[in-house]
């Protein structure tokens, strides 16, 4: 194909005129390349650095903005819980259901907290579920204030890098909480059962 295009030794480009506005930018691009003739093609990826093709490369490649995800080191690890890991999974995604959804779908009229009853329902971050993370930080010996979900993913990455079974504990406790606020909140909303923080945590 590309025989019949390229003019000349020089290797310049002869191109049929464009018929069209879309073909003539084709045009443009395709001109800015420079053909050396006597050589052979070749495709390289220039994503990656030793300029192999991969899967991985080509979804950041063609994400206009590739967002980072540092969070799925606290989620997938080795000697993860399934079952506490999904919902950490679908948790750090956004994608648990939370009354404002719910009050947008014209399910529900209240968007009211369910655990504390106070203020919009917002995973993780009302007073009831900083106080169950409270414990959770204390039992894991950490003395601090308690601040909201993406701040506390950031403490954690902190310090759960290595191998450790110090490491593993904070995982496996980060997802535990979690689990435990969900489940308090699914109490109240499914068996109008209100558990306080001692019930939860003891
Ligand atoms: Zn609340």
């Amino acid at each position: 194909m590309l025989k019949f295009v390229i003019y000349g030794k020089n290797g310049e480009w002869s191109l049929p005129d464009p018929m069209d506005d879309v073909t003539q930018n084709a045009w443009e691009q395709v001109s800015k390349f420079k053909i050396v003739p006597d050589r052979e093609d070749r495709v390289n990826w220039k994503i990656e650095k030793n300029k192999a093709f991969s899967i991985r490369s080509l979804y950041y490649g063609m994400a206009p903005n590739p967002i980072k995800v540092v969070w799925y080191k606290l989620v997938w690890y080795k000697g993860y819980i399934p079952r506490y890991s999904f919902i950490v999974w679908l948790c750090m995604k956004k994608r648990l259901l939370t009354k404002d959804k719910l009050v947008k779908w014209k399910v529900i009229d209240s968007d009211l907290c369910s655990l504390c009853g106070r203020g919009k329902e917002t995973h993780f971050s009302c007073n009831f579920s900083q106080g169950i993370w409270r414990k959770a930080l204390r039992d894991l010996g950490f003395d601090k204030p308690t601040y909201p979900l993406n701040r506390e993913v950031d403490f954690f990455l902190r310090r759960t890098s290595g191998r450790s079974s110090d490491s593993k504990a904070r995982k496996v406790m980060l997802a535990a909480t979690i689990n435990f606020i969900l489940r308090s909140k699914n109490e109240v909303i499914f068996n109008q059962n209100s558990l306080s923080e001692e019930q939860v945590w003891g």
